[in-house]
């Protein structure tokens, strides 16, 4: 089901979504009141054009961040994987541990089976589980009842937070609303390295997430969906340089709280 390129339909330039995740992000010290959903709040939606693969989408929630983000996130960064649980998870878990660092997983349900312990490992370790739909569809192309059940799925199969990560990046008003009318925060990203691509390399990524790096980061990586062993390799290196550089590298903490 899943593809190397996880995240990007074949032959299509890959999702825009981030940069204008980016450029719509609210700071959270300069949100008003009003600007500031809670963590279960109305999600606001970003008037503009959505990215090259999906232009006709709303491309993300404005509140995304302030809602899924606490206001002292100064010298934080949010490590988030999306597209596992997989082989690569445990050894994300252990360079986590081995480096006092937490992250979000965005899970897909079709790669839960047998994979139980390793979710509840990260759980009781600290970091956070996201729901990333049960077989990762473009929730656009899709009617509100199929939405839900991707959803619901998930929830149904593993203990998901009231967070989620639409597939591709590609969420618009119906499935937003659907997504937070059933507890699922939409969270985007700020950063990424395009570690789905075949061509990615250990070093490239490492690089660019190191050029994404600044205080309340959402990083966006991959645990799932093909070879991660680059993105593993670009951590293992990424873990120490963010503590060196006085980063305190957690997961989400409104992903954490039990959706039940
Ligand atoms: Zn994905």
């Amino acid at each position: 089901m899943l593809s190397a390129a996880a995240c990007s339909p074949p032959g299509e330039p890959a999702p825009a979504v981030a940069e204008t995740a980016a450029v719509t992000m609210t700071p959270v010290a300069s949100a008003t009141p009003s600007s500031r959903p809670g963590p279960r709040g109305e999600v606001d939606w970003d008037s503009g054009k959505g990215s090259p693969s999906h232009p006709n989408v709303d491309p993300s929630p404005v509140g995304w961040y302030p809602a899924a983000f606490p206001a002292d996130d100064s010298r934080t960064v949010y490590l988030t994987f999306d597209d596992g649980p997989s082989e690569y998870t445990p050894q994300m878990l252990r360079l986590l541990r081995k480096n006092d660092a937490n992250a979000t997983f965005f899970i897909v349900g079709t790669q839960v089976a047998g994979r139980e312990s390793v979710i509840r490992d990260a759980l009781r370790e600290g970091n956070a589980i996201g729901n990333h739909t049960w077989d990762h569809p473009d929730l656009t192309t899709l009617r509100s009842a199929q939405i839900k059940d991707q959803l619901a799925r998930v929830a149904e199969v593993a203990p998901v937070g009231p967070c989620m990560r639409p597939p591709y990046g590609a969420v618009h008003e119906v499935s937003g609303r659907v997504a937070v009318a059933m507890g699922f925060q939409p969270v985007m990203w700020t950063g990424q390295a395009f570690d789905w691509r075949p061509t990615a390399t250990a070093s490239q990524v490492e690089k660019d997430i190191k050029a994404a790096t600044r205080p309340g980061a959402v990083i966006l990586l991959h645990d799932g969906g093909g070879d991660r062993s680059g993105t593993v390799q670009a951590v293992s290196r990424l873990l120490p340089f963010w503590k060196q550089q006085g980063y305190a590298v957690k997961s989400i903490a409104a992903c954490r709280v039990s959706s039940g």
